[in-house]
Protein backbone atom coordinates (compact mmCIF):
# COMPACT_ATOMS: atom_id res chain seq x y z
CA UNK A 1 0.00 0.00 0.00
CA UNK A 2 2.60 3.18 1.33
CA UNK A 3 4.64 1.57 -2.13
CA UNK A 4 1.46 2.22 -4.10
CA UNK A 5 0.85 5.68 -2.35
CA UNK A 6 4.15 6.92 -2.94
CA UNK A 7 3.97 5.72 -6.51
CA UNK A 8 0.91 7.78 -7.00
CA UNK A 9 2.05 11.06 -4.97
CA UNK A 10 5.15 11.34 -6.82
CA UNK A 11 3.84 12.29 -9.91
CA UNK A 12 1.15 14.53 -8.63
CA UNK A 13 3.93 16.59 -6.85
CA UNK A 14 6.06 17.02 -9.54
CA UNK A 15 2.60 17.92 -11.39
CA UNK A 16 1.86 20.76 -8.95
CA UNK A 17 5.45 22.01 -8.57
CA UNK A 18 5.44 22.49 -12.82
CA UNK A 19 2.31 24.20 -12.73
CA UNK A 20 3.84 26.85 -9.84
CA UNK A 21 7.21 27.49 -11.38
CA UNK A 22 6.87 29.61 -14.79
CA UNK A 23 7.49 27.24 -17.79
CA UNK A 24 10.40 28.02 -19.48
CA UNK A 25 9.63 29.92 -22.59
CA UNK A 26 12.14 27.34 -24.63
CA UNK A 27 9.47 24.28 -23.53
CA UNK A 28 6.39 26.45 -24.63
CA UNK A 29 7.92 27.51 -28.08
CA UNK A 30 8.74 23.83 -28.80
CA UNK A 31 5.16 22.41 -27.68
CA UNK A 32 3.58 25.67 -30.31
CA UNK A 33 5.75 24.21 -33.00
CA UNK A 34 4.90 20.97 -32.56
CA UNK A 35 0.90 21.86 -32.26
CA UNK A 36 1.36 23.73 -35.78
CA UNK A 37 2.85 20.68 -36.88
CA UNK A 38 -0.02 18.70 -36.56
CA UNK A 39 -2.61 21.49 -37.27
CA UNK A 40 -4.11 21.54 -40.67
CA UNK A 41 -5.21 25.13 -40.71
CA UNK A 42 -2.45 26.49 -42.30
CA UNK A 43 -3.52 24.17 -45.78
CA UNK A 44 -6.99 24.26 -45.27
CA UNK A 45 -6.60 28.80 -44.89
CA UNK A 46 -4.58 29.02 -48.23
CA UNK A 47 -7.25 26.14 -50.36
CA UNK A 48 -9.91 28.18 -48.62
CA UNK A 49 -8.60 31.42 -49.73
CA UNK A 50 -7.43 30.50 -53.40
CA UNK A 51 -10.60 28.88 -54.27
CA UNK A 52 -13.37 30.69 -52.57
CA UNK A 53 -11.94 34.18 -53.40
CA UNK A 54 -9.29 33.57 -56.27
CA UNK A 55 -6.85 36.32 -57.35
CA UNK A 56 -7.27 39.71 -55.29
CA UNK A 57 -6.16 42.37 -57.07
CA UNK A 58 -5.70 45.61 -54.73
CA UNK A 59 -8.60 48.07 -54.84
CA UNK A 60 -11.13 45.34 -56.57
CA UNK A 61 -14.37 44.03 -55.95
CA UNK A 62 -12.06 40.99 -55.21
CA UNK A 63 -9.98 42.56 -53.12
CA UNK A 64 -13.10 43.56 -50.30
CA UNK A 65 -14.05 40.27 -50.64
CA UNK A 66 -11.04 38.97 -49.46
CA UNK A 67 -11.32 40.90 -46.62
CA UNK A 68 -14.74 39.83 -45.86
CA UNK A 69 -12.84 36.64 -45.97
CA UNK A 70 -10.16 37.42 -43.82
CA UNK A 71 -12.19 39.26 -41.42
CA UNK A 72 -14.80 35.82 -40.77
CA UNK A 73 -11.46 33.66 -40.45
CA UNK A 74 -9.60 35.46 -38.19
CA UNK A 75 -12.55 36.75 -36.18
CA UNK A 76 -13.66 32.50 -35.63
CA UNK A 77 -9.76 32.64 -33.98
CA UNK A 78 -9.87 33.38 -30.58
CA UNK A 79 -8.14 37.00 -31.63
CA UNK A 80 -9.06 39.90 -28.91
CA UNK A 81 -9.61 42.45 -31.63
CA UNK A 82 -9.99 42.41 -35.16
CA UNK A 83 -10.68 45.27 -37.42
CA UNK A 84 -9.73 46.94 -40.55
CA UNK A 85 -7.35 49.68 -41.43
CA UNK A 86 -8.16 51.42 -45.42
CA UNK A 87 -6.02 53.71 -47.25
CA UNK A 88 -6.90 55.01 -50.54
CA UNK A 89 -5.13 54.11 -53.98
CA UNK A 90 -5.76 53.92 -57.36
CA UNK A 91 -6.39 50.34 -58.89
CA UNK A 92 -5.00 49.01 -62.01
CA UNK A 93 -7.23 46.33 -63.81
CA UNK A 94 -5.72 44.40 -66.24
CA UNK A 95 -6.90 44.36 -69.98
CA UNK A 96 -6.44 42.56 -73.25
CA UNK A 97 -3.02 42.25 -74.07
CA UNK A 98 -1.29 40.74 -76.91
CA UNK A 99 1.75 41.08 -79.10
CA UNK A 100 3.45 39.98 -82.36
CA UNK A 101 6.59 39.76 -84.72
CA UNK A 102 5.29 41.83 -87.42
CA UNK A 103 8.88 40.95 -89.40
CA UNK A 104 10.84 39.20 -90.45
CA UNK A 105 8.99 35.95 -89.40
CA UNK A 106 5.51 36.88 -88.08
CA UNK A 107 4.80 35.11 -85.23
CA UNK A 108 2.78 35.84 -81.07
CA UNK A 109 4.81 36.67 -78.33
CA UNK A 110 3.37 35.82 -74.94
CA UNK A 111 3.75 38.72 -72.79
CA UNK A 112 2.10 40.34 -70.19
CA UNK A 113 1.77 43.70 -69.05
CA UNK A 114 3.40 44.86 -65.96
CA UNK A 115 1.41 46.34 -63.06
CA UNK A 116 0.76 50.05 -63.30
CA UNK A 117 1.29 49.99 -67.08
CA UNK A 118 -0.37 52.68 -69.38
CA UNK A 119 -2.62 51.24 -72.65
CA UNK A 120 -1.14 51.25 -76.01
CA UNK A 121 -3.24 53.42 -78.65
CA UNK A 122 -6.49 51.24 -79.32
CA UNK A 123 -5.22 49.77 -82.19
CA UNK A 124 -1.47 49.23 -80.82
CA UNK A 125 1.94 50.33 -81.22
CA UNK A 126 3.85 48.76 -84.13
CA UNK A 127 8.01 49.49 -84.06
CA UNK A 128 11.13 48.18 -84.78
CA UNK A 129 12.66 46.97 -81.82
CA UNK A 130 16.36 47.67 -79.77
CA UNK A 131 17.70 44.50 -77.74
CA UNK A 132 19.99 44.65 -74.99
CA UNK A 133 20.77 41.90 -73.44
CA UNK A 134 21.75 43.39 -70.04
CA UNK A 135 20.08 46.72 -68.62
CA UNK A 136 23.63 48.04 -68.25
CA UNK A 137 23.79 48.37 -71.69
CA UNK A 138 20.29 50.39 -71.95
CA UNK A 139 21.07 52.54 -69.57
CA UNK A 140 24.60 53.42 -71.55
CA UNK A 141 22.66 54.13 -74.72
CA UNK A 142 22.09 58.00 -74.85
CA UNK A 143 19.33 60.20 -75.13
CA UNK A 144 17.53 59.61 -78.44
CA UNK A 145 19.16 56.73 -79.18
CA UNK A 146 15.61 54.79 -78.52
CA UNK A 147 13.51 57.24 -80.55
CA UNK A 148 10.42 55.47 -82.08
CA UNK A 149 11.73 52.13 -80.74
CA UNK A 150 10.14 49.66 -79.04
CA UNK A 151 13.16 48.91 -75.97
CA UNK A 152 13.68 45.34 -75.39
CA UNK A 153 15.65 44.43 -72.30
CA UNK A 154 16.58 40.11 -71.93
CA UNK A 155 18.78 40.07 -69.22
CA UNK A 156 18.18 36.81 -66.92
CA UNK A 157 17.68 36.96 -63.50
CA UNK A 158 19.45 34.59 -60.90
CA UNK A 159 17.93 31.44 -59.32
CA UNK A 160 19.40 31.45 -55.61
CA UNK A 161 17.55 29.66 -52.92
CA UNK A 162 17.72 33.10 -50.92
CA UNK A 163 15.58 34.91 -53.78
CA UNK A 164 18.46 37.64 -53.83
CA UNK A 165 18.78 37.76 -58.11
CA UNK A 166 15.67 39.03 -57.69
CA UNK A 167 16.27 42.18 -55.81
CA UNK A 168 19.45 42.67 -58.11
CA UNK A 169 16.96 42.42 -61.52
CA UNK A 170 14.34 44.33 -59.85
CA UNK A 171 15.70 47.97 -61.38
CA UNK A 172 15.17 45.74 -64.89
CA UNK A 173 11.21 46.27 -64.06
CA UNK A 174 11.33 49.05 -61.82
CA UNK A 175 12.85 51.47 -63.30
CA UNK A 176 13.56 50.34 -66.91
CA UNK A 177 10.28 51.55 -68.52
CA UNK A 178 10.97 55.58 -67.52
CA UNK A 179 14.90 54.66 -68.54
CA UNK A 180 14.06 53.69 -71.84
CA UNK A 181 11.61 56.35 -72.54
CA UNK A 182 13.85 59.26 -71.59
CA UNK A 183 16.21 57.60 -74.27
CA UNK A 184 13.09 58.12 -77.01
CA UNK A 185 11.44 54.47 -76.76
CA UNK A 186 7.81 54.26 -77.44
CA UNK A 187 7.39 51.31 -75.33
CA UNK A 188 9.51 48.75 -73.22
CA UNK A 189 9.66 44.68 -73.06
CA UNK A 190 11.72 42.89 -70.60
CA UNK A 191 12.80 39.47 -70.14
CA UNK A 192 10.46 38.05 -67.40
CA UNK A 193 11.99 38.61 -63.80
CA UNK A 194 11.58 34.29 -63.46
CA UNK A 195 13.56 31.68 -63.16
CA UNK A 196 11.68 29.21 -65.21
CA UNK A 197 11.70 28.10 -69.04
CA UNK A 198 7.96 27.94 -69.39
CA UNK A 199 6.01 30.36 -71.61
CA UNK A 200 4.00 32.12 -69.04
CA UNK A 201 5.71 35.62 -68.45
CA UNK A 202 5.79 37.23 -65.14
CA UNK A 203 3.67 40.45 -63.65
CA UNK A 204 5.06 42.73 -61.23
CA UNK A 205 4.95 46.50 -60.95
CA UNK A 206 6.82 49.38 -62.86
CA UNK A 207 7.28 52.68 -61.32
CA UNK A 208 7.22 55.78 -63.65
CA UNK A 209 9.97 58.40 -63.26
CA UNK A 210 8.57 61.63 -62.30
CA UNK A 211 9.24 63.68 -65.48
CA UNK A 212 9.81 60.72 -68.28
CA UNK A 213 7.10 60.05 -70.57
CA UNK A 214 4.65 57.07 -69.38
CA UNK A 215 5.56 54.26 -71.94
CA UNK A 216 3.18 51.15 -71.87
CA UNK A 217 5.49 48.34 -70.83
CA UNK A 218 5.29 44.27 -70.46
CA UNK A 219 6.96 41.06 -70.35
CA UNK A 220 8.03 38.66 -72.46
CA UNK A 221 8.14 34.96 -71.22
CA UNK A 222 11.73 33.38 -70.78
CA UNK A 223 11.44 32.06 -74.57
CA UNK A 224 10.45 34.52 -75.72
CA UNK A 225 12.88 36.71 -74.48
CA UNK A 226 14.96 34.20 -76.09
CA UNK A 227 13.43 34.44 -79.76
CA UNK A 228 14.05 37.94 -79.94
CA UNK A 229 17.24 37.62 -78.89
CA UNK A 230 18.03 35.33 -81.66
CA UNK A 231 15.72 37.41 -84.42
CA UNK A 232 17.64 40.71 -83.34
CA UNK A 233 20.92 38.43 -83.91
CA UNK A 234 20.03 38.03 -87.62
CA UNK A 235 18.57 41.45 -88.16
CA UNK A 236 16.26 44.59 -87.82
CA UNK A 237 12.71 42.97 -86.16
CA UNK A 238 9.40 44.83 -86.06
CA UNK A 239 6.74 43.97 -83.05
CA UNK A 240 3.58 44.52 -82.26
CA UNK A 241 1.85 45.89 -79.04
CA UNK A 242 -1.05 46.06 -77.83
CA UNK A 243 -2.05 46.72 -73.79
CA UNK A 244 -5.24 47.58 -72.88
CA UNK A 245 -5.03 48.24 -69.09
CA UNK A 246 -7.10 50.29 -67.54
CA UNK A 247 -6.95 52.27 -63.80
CA UNK A 248 -9.59 53.22 -61.83
CA UNK A 249 -8.90 56.40 -59.07
CA UNK A 250 -10.58 56.88 -55.98
CA UNK A 251 -10.10 53.09 -54.72
CA UNK A 252 -9.52 51.83 -51.46
CA UNK A 253 -8.09 48.61 -49.90
CA UNK A 254 -7.59 47.88 -46.48
CA UNK A 255 -5.39 46.59 -43.97
CA UNK A 256 -6.83 43.12 -41.66
CA UNK A 257 -5.23 43.56 -38.42
CA UNK A 258 -5.68 41.12 -35.04
CA UNK A 259 -4.19 40.69 -31.91
CA UNK A 260 -3.55 38.27 -29.00
CA UNK A 261 -3.22 40.67 -25.82
CA UNK A 262 -0.31 39.98 -23.77
CA UNK A 263 -0.50 38.74 -20.74
CA UNK A 264 2.22 40.95 -18.82
CA UNK A 265 3.17 43.53 -21.30
CA UNK A 266 0.50 43.84 -23.62
CA UNK A 267 1.80 47.27 -24.77
CA UNK A 268 4.66 45.45 -26.04
CA UNK A 269 4.07 44.24 -29.67
CA UNK A 270 5.56 40.95 -31.50
CA UNK A 271 4.52 41.96 -35.44
CA UNK A 272 4.26 39.34 -37.72
CA UNK A 273 2.65 40.33 -41.29
CA UNK A 274 1.85 38.97 -44.85
CA UNK A 275 -0.17 40.45 -47.34
CA UNK A 276 -3.76 39.84 -48.54
CA UNK A 277 -3.36 41.04 -52.15
CA UNK A 278 -2.31 39.02 -54.80
CA UNK A 279 -1.78 39.65 -58.96
CA UNK A 280 -4.80 38.69 -61.11
CA UNK A 281 -2.89 36.18 -63.23
CA UNK A 282 -2.84 33.08 -61.05
CA UNK A 283 -4.92 32.75 -57.59
CA UNK A 284 -2.10 34.37 -55.31
CA UNK A 285 -1.22 30.77 -53.89
CA UNK A 286 2.12 31.26 -52.82
CA UNK A 287 1.95 35.23 -53.16
CA UNK A 288 0.76 35.58 -50.66
CA UNK A 289 -1.62 32.94 -49.63
CA UNK A 290 0.73 30.71 -48.35
CA UNK A 291 2.03 34.17 -46.00
CA UNK A 292 -1.67 34.59 -44.62
CA UNK A 293 -2.14 31.03 -43.94
CA UNK A 294 1.30 31.08 -42.11
CA UNK A 295 0.68 34.49 -40.29
CA UNK A 296 -3.03 33.76 -39.22
CA UNK A 297 -2.36 30.13 -37.57
CA UNK A 298 0.40 31.37 -35.60
CA UNK A 299 -1.90 34.02 -34.55
CA UNK A 300 -4.79 31.41 -33.89
CA UNK A 301 -2.22 29.10 -31.97
CA UNK A 302 -1.13 31.93 -29.74
CA UNK A 303 -4.67 32.91 -28.88
CA UNK A 304 -5.82 30.17 -27.99
CA UNK A 305 -3.02 29.46 -25.69
CA UNK A 306 -4.15 28.77 -22.05
CA UNK A 307 -1.09 31.17 -21.16
CA UNK A 308 -0.72 33.98 -23.39
CA UNK A 309 2.97 34.71 -23.73
CA UNK A 310 4.00 38.42 -21.84
CA UNK A 311 3.74 40.47 -25.37
CA UNK A 312 1.00 41.05 -27.26
CA UNK A 313 1.15 39.41 -31.10
CA UNK A 314 0.04 41.44 -33.96
CA UNK A 315 -1.14 39.54 -36.79
CA UNK A 316 -1.10 42.52 -40.05
CA UNK A 317 -2.81 41.25 -43.17
CA UNK A 318 -1.73 43.71 -45.52
CA UNK A 319 -3.96 45.06 -48.68
CA UNK A 320 -1.45 46.04 -51.51
CA UNK A 321 1.93 44.75 -51.38
CA UNK A 322 1.96 43.94 -55.05
CA UNK A 323 0.98 48.00 -55.49
CA UNK A 324 3.31 49.06 -53.02
CA UNK A 325 1.06 50.86 -51.19
CA UNK A 326 0.34 49.05 -47.83
CA UNK A 327 3.31 48.94 -46.52
CA UNK A 328 3.72 52.89 -46.51
CA UNK A 329 0.16 53.54 -45.09
CA UNK A 330 0.41 51.04 -41.92
CA UNK A 331 3.83 52.95 -41.58
CA UNK A 332 2.50 56.07 -41.78
CA UNK A 333 -0.82 55.63 -39.69
CA UNK A 334 1.43 53.73 -36.96
CA UNK A 335 4.77 55.82 -36.72
CA UNK A 336 4.08 57.07 -33.22
CA UNK A 337 3.67 53.38 -32.18
CA UNK A 338 6.87 52.17 -33.48
CA UNK A 339 8.56 52.32 -30.30
CA UNK A 340 6.25 49.64 -28.95
CA UNK A 341 6.71 47.45 -32.10
CA UNK A 342 9.51 45.09 -30.26
CA UNK A 343 10.21 42.85 -33.12
CA UNK A 344 8.34 42.96 -36.61
CA UNK A 345 8.78 40.15 -39.43
CA UNK A 346 6.81 39.31 -42.59
CA UNK A 347 5.73 35.83 -44.38
CA UNK A 348 6.04 37.07 -48.32
CA UNK A 349 8.28 33.85 -49.81
CA UNK A 350 5.99 31.24 -50.56
CA UNK A 351 5.04 27.78 -48.71
CA UNK A 352 8.25 26.11 -49.01
CA UNK A 353 10.12 25.06 -45.46
CA UNK A 354 12.10 27.56 -43.71
CA UNK A 355 15.38 26.75 -43.32
CA UNK A 356 17.31 29.55 -40.95
CA UNK A 357 16.16 32.89 -39.06
CA UNK A 358 18.27 36.04 -39.54
CA UNK A 359 17.78 37.55 -36.07
CA UNK A 360 18.11 41.31 -35.38
CA UNK A 361 22.21 42.37 -34.81
CA UNK A 362 21.57 43.32 -31.09
CA UNK A 363 20.68 39.53 -30.13
CA UNK A 364 23.49 38.07 -32.07
CA UNK A 365 24.73 34.90 -29.45
CA UNK A 366 22.25 35.57 -26.69
CA UNK A 367 20.44 33.58 -24.94
CA UNK A 368 17.63 34.35 -26.97
CA UNK A 369 19.56 33.43 -29.83
CA UNK A 370 20.41 30.24 -28.09
CA UNK A 371 17.17 29.25 -26.85
CA UNK A 372 15.62 30.01 -30.37
CA UNK A 373 18.34 27.30 -31.80
CA UNK A 374 17.63 24.97 -29.89
CA UNK A 375 13.80 25.20 -30.76
CA UNK A 376 14.38 25.16 -34.24
CA UNK A 377 17.06 22.75 -34.55
CA UNK A 378 14.14 19.51 -34.82
CA UNK A 379 12.47 21.15 -37.11
CA UNK A 380 15.55 21.48 -39.58
CA UNK A 381 16.23 25.01 -39.18
CA UNK A 382 18.62 27.29 -37.84
CA UNK A 383 19.71 30.69 -36.25
CA UNK A 384 21.95 32.18 -38.93
CA UNK A 385 24.39 34.51 -37.43
CA UNK A 386 24.37 37.18 -40.58
CA UNK A 387 22.02 40.55 -39.80
CA UNK A 388 18.54 39.92 -41.73
CA UNK A 389 18.24 40.55 -45.73
CA UNK A 390 15.89 42.49 -44.90
CA UNK A 391 12.05 42.18 -43.40
CA UNK A 392 9.87 42.47 -46.24
CA UNK A 393 8.52 44.82 -48.35
CA UNK A 394 5.59 45.88 -45.80
CA UNK A 395 7.34 46.25 -43.03
CA UNK A 396 9.94 48.09 -45.02
CA UNK A 397 8.57 51.21 -43.13
CA UNK A 398 8.33 50.29 -39.88
CA UNK A 399 11.76 49.27 -40.40
CA UNK A 400 12.93 53.08 -40.90
CA UNK A 401 11.26 53.98 -38.52
CA UNK A 402 13.16 51.93 -36.12
CA UNK A 403 11.75 48.58 -35.60
CA UNK A 404 13.52 45.72 -35.28
CA UNK A 405 13.11 42.92 -37.60
CA UNK A 406 14.06 39.70 -38.68
CA UNK A 407 14.13 37.79 -41.19
CA UNK A 408 13.05 33.85 -42.01
CA UNK A 409 14.34 31.92 -44.30
CA UNK A 410 12.22 29.73 -46.80
CA UNK A 411 13.56 27.69 -49.37
CA UNK A 412 12.98 29.74 -52.31
CA UNK A 413 15.15 28.11 -54.88
CA UNK A 414 11.99 27.28 -57.17
CA UNK A 415 10.21 30.24 -56.10
CA UNK A 416 10.70 32.18 -59.02
CA UNK A 417 9.76 29.89 -61.23
CA UNK A 418 5.86 30.80 -60.46
CA UNK A 419 5.95 33.95 -58.67
CA UNK A 420 3.67 36.44 -60.56
CA UNK A 421 2.25 34.19 -63.09
CA UNK A 422 -0.43 32.54 -64.33
CA UNK A 423 0.52 29.28 -62.55
CA UNK A 424 0.78 30.62 -58.80
CA UNK A 425 -1.82 28.36 -57.89
CA UNK A 426 -2.69 25.82 -54.90
CA UNK A 427 -1.20 22.88 -56.55
CA UNK A 428 1.74 24.20 -56.04
CA UNK A 429 2.06 23.89 -52.53
CA UNK A 430 2.68 21.06 -50.36
CA UNK A 431 1.11 20.85 -47.06
CA UNK A 432 3.70 19.24 -44.96
CA UNK A 433 6.19 21.99 -45.98
CA UNK A 434 3.74 24.87 -44.98
CA UNK A 435 3.36 23.16 -41.35
CA UNK A 436 6.34 23.44 -41.00
CA UNK A 437 7.31 27.03 -41.57
CA UNK A 438 4.17 27.74 -39.72
CA UNK A 439 6.25 25.89 -36.98
CA UNK A 440 9.09 27.88 -37.38
CA UNK A 441 7.26 30.77 -37.22
CA UNK A 442 4.87 29.86 -34.56
CA UNK A 443 8.16 28.95 -31.96
CA UNK A 444 10.04 32.10 -33.11
CA UNK A 445 6.93 34.55 -32.37
CA UNK A 446 6.05 32.98 -29.18
CA UNK A 447 9.49 33.11 -28.10
CA UNK A 448 9.98 36.77 -29.37
CA UNK A 449 6.43 37.18 -27.45
CA UNK A 450 7.04 35.58 -24.06
CA UNK A 451 11.20 37.14 -24.10
CA UNK A 452 11.77 40.49 -22.71
CA UNK A 453 14.66 40.74 -24.50
CA UNK A 454 15.34 44.16 -26.27
CA UNK A 455 15.61 43.81 -30.30
CA UNK A 456 16.90 47.27 -30.64
CA UNK A 457 20.32 47.87 -31.42
CA UNK A 458 22.25 49.90 -28.52
ZN1 LIG B 1 4.40 38.91 -52.20
ZN1 LIG C 1 4.31 39.52 -55.39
Amino acid sequence: MRMWGAALLMPLAAALSAAQAPEPAATGAARIAQAALRDPSSYALVESLTTEVGQRLAGTAADARAVEWAKAKLGAMGFDDVHTESFPLTAWIRGAESAEVVAPAPQKLALTALGGSVATDADGIEAEIALFRTYAELLAASQGALAGKIAVVTQRMVRVQHGGGYGAANPIRRAGPSEAAKRGAVAYLLRSLGTDDHRLPHTGALSYAEGAPRIPAAALSNPDADQLERLAARGPVRVRLLLAPRTQENAQSWNVVAEAKGRARPEEIVLIGAHLDSWDLGTGAIDDGAGVAIVATVGKLIASLPQRPQRTVRIVLFGAEEMDRSGPAYGAAHEGEARRIVLASEADFGARRVYAVLLPTAVAGSDFAKALAATLAPLGAFVDPRAPLGGGDDIHQLQKAGVPVAYLGQNGLDYFDIHHTADDTLDKIDARELAQATAVWAAFTYLAAESDVDFRAK
